[in-house]
């Protein structure tokens, strides 16, 4: 009697996506944005097809869900992270036993950057962020170099023409609203995970950031601007490690940004140092 490893069975999907968001006007005659407020989208819900006699690997949007990839590791690959003193920290999803959903340390949580568009030291400050939430998180981060993929709300977690048969890549991109509509004027970014739930465990699988254009363009001028940017980009790493927003104002995880709050606080540090310390997967 063969019995596959991935016996999977509830597969669930939902994408989060938090935004941040800064009140347009002058922002440069202002020292504290005011960002508030995140937007969840619907869950999508994989429904497994009882009507074939084996069991078929699951799938969304009708693809297989993707193998272990070649490229995961028995053990995690970057040393867990001490979470520090600790702070204000909040995780989008826990569990029924209060466990956080999170990535997978025994792989490196690959990124494509959607460079179209965007100027070149807006990338330098993407690099520069991934880095920090990487050296934060305890999870290797890779980028796949570019892509000409534009963000969504619907995103396909699965693309096998674009990348292959993986889960797909995190995805950066340099975006305004006449492209993503939830960028409108008070927005600064958009970051969020991909849940997915295999075999009742759930666990993140990739995740999306957008950097809104219409806003930080002025940025890049400015005094601080590009810390800032470089700030924005940090805290929607944070959603996309699973992160959510909390009501400590010296926290780079408050939804409000702020050209004052540019280091990772104690409760970022403890927050993404947990963010780092997820399960290893074998089924998917
Ligand atoms: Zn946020």
């Amino acid at each position: 009697m063969r019995r596959v490893v991935h016996t999977l069975f509830t597969l669930t999907i939902f994408a989060v996506v938090a935004a941040l968001l800064v009140t347009v006007g002058l922002p440069q005659l202002r020292q504290v944005l005011q960002l508030d407020q995140q937007a969840s989208m619907e869950p999508y819900v994989w429904r497994p097809d009882r009507a074939g006699a084996p069991e078929p690997r699951p799938r969304i949007d009708g693809v297989p869900i993707p193998a272990v990839p070649e490229d995961a590791r028995p053990e995690r690959i970057l040393p867990a992270v001490d979470p520090g003193p600790g702070g204000a920290y909040a995780f989008e999803h826990v569990t029924d036993d209060g466990t956080p959903v999170r990535h997978d340390p025994c792989r490196p949580l690959h990124y494509v950057v959607r460079t179209a568009g965007m100027p070149a030291s807006v990338l330098v400050e993407i690099r520069d962020a991934v880095q920090r939430v990487e050296e934060a998180s305890g999870l290797r981060f890779e980028e796949d170099g570019s892509t000409q993929e534009a963000p969504a709300a619907q995103r396909r977690p699965i693309q096998p023409d674009r990348y292959g048969d993986r889960w797909a890549p995190l995805l950066i991109a340099w975006a305004g609203a006449d492209e993503v509509a939830t960028l409108d004027g008070d927005v600064a970014g958009l970051g969020g995970a991909t849940m997915v739930t295999v075999d009742g465990t759930p666990r993140l699988v990739t995740g999306a950031v957008t950097l809104n254009e219409d806003v930080l363009d002025r940025w890049l001028h400015l005094p601080g601007g590009r810390d800032y940017i470089e700030t924005v980009a940090v805290h929607e790493l944070g959603h996309a490690l699973g992160l959510d927003h909390v009501d400590d104002p010296t926290q780079v995880m408050y939804p409000e940004g702020s050209l004052d709050v540019r280091e990772l606080g104690d409760g970022d540090r403890e927050g993404l140092a947990l963010a780092g310390r997820g399960e290893c997967h074998t089924d998917t």
